[in-house]
């Protein structure tokens, strides 16, 4: 065994993953709103409700709570807001506002970030359970490999069940996205799939020091 599979499962999700879920979200979030600050107020008090139970809107959330959020999610996305109501007591969704230069690129927004935001508060195809099916199963593939810190006991099994479970998902997301992407997104996951194309991406970026560090 190798961290070979570790890498390789880690670009996968990270880059791949990361690259298709951003461009879904700016497809079907983005298209109508100035920027992402803009679409984080829009859908606040939902994303509120991932980190608090109460507000001032005392609508408590139907069912049991569950947080998502941590607070370190929260306030990477959120600050207070100076103008914000005074007359409120507690922390409550009206107290906050979107942080200004957050965009797609920060990288707040990263693959985690990205899945909740899937999961939570994107319209569109992408509410559809088919597309959060394959946004659980991405979360899945990034907690195993999270929980893989000895990055050289990935067994292969691991490594072809999960590569099988990814692909179709980011496929079938950049797809509705569009044929172009669609297909930009096979070509990338094919490229890194295949022995040869890893040996040469092993010599540029990133993943060459960590391959390094781990071996
Ligand atoms: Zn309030
Ligand atoms: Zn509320």
């Amino acid at each position: 065994m190798s961290s070979k599979y570790h890498s390789k499962l880690s670009q996968l999700l990270h880059d791949t993953g990361g690259k298709t879920f951003g461009k879904a979200i700016e497809h079907f979030c983005l298209r109508t709103v100035p920027n992402l600050p803009t679409f984080l107020d829009n859908k606040k008090h939902a994303l509120f409700h991932l980190w608090k139970k109460d507000c001032c809107c005392k609508s408590a959330t139907p069912g049991r709570f569950k947080q998502v959020l941590k607070d370190k999610d929260w306030y990477s996305l959120f600050s207070r807001d100076p103008k914000a109501h005074t007359s409120c007591r507690g922390i409550c969704a009206c107290q906050f506002k979107a942080i200004p230069s957050i965009s797609m690129q920060s990288k707040e927004l990263d693959l985690t970030m990205k899945c909740m935001l899937i999961s939570n508060v994107c319209p569109g195809p992408l509410s559809n359970p088919n597309y959060q099916a394959h946004v659980n199963s991405v979360r899945k593939a990034k907690n195993y490999i999270i929980s893989h810190t000895d990055t050289t006991k990935i067994p292969e099994g691991d490594y072809t069940r999960y590569w099988n479970e990814i692909k179709p998902a980011l496929c079938e997301i950049a797809k509705i996205v569009s044929e172009e992407f669609f297909k930009e997104i096979e070509d990338e996951i094919d490229g890194l799939f295949y022995e040869e194309d890893w040996n040469r991406r092993l010599k540029s970026r990133l993943i060459y020091a960590n391959y390094v560090n781990h071996n």
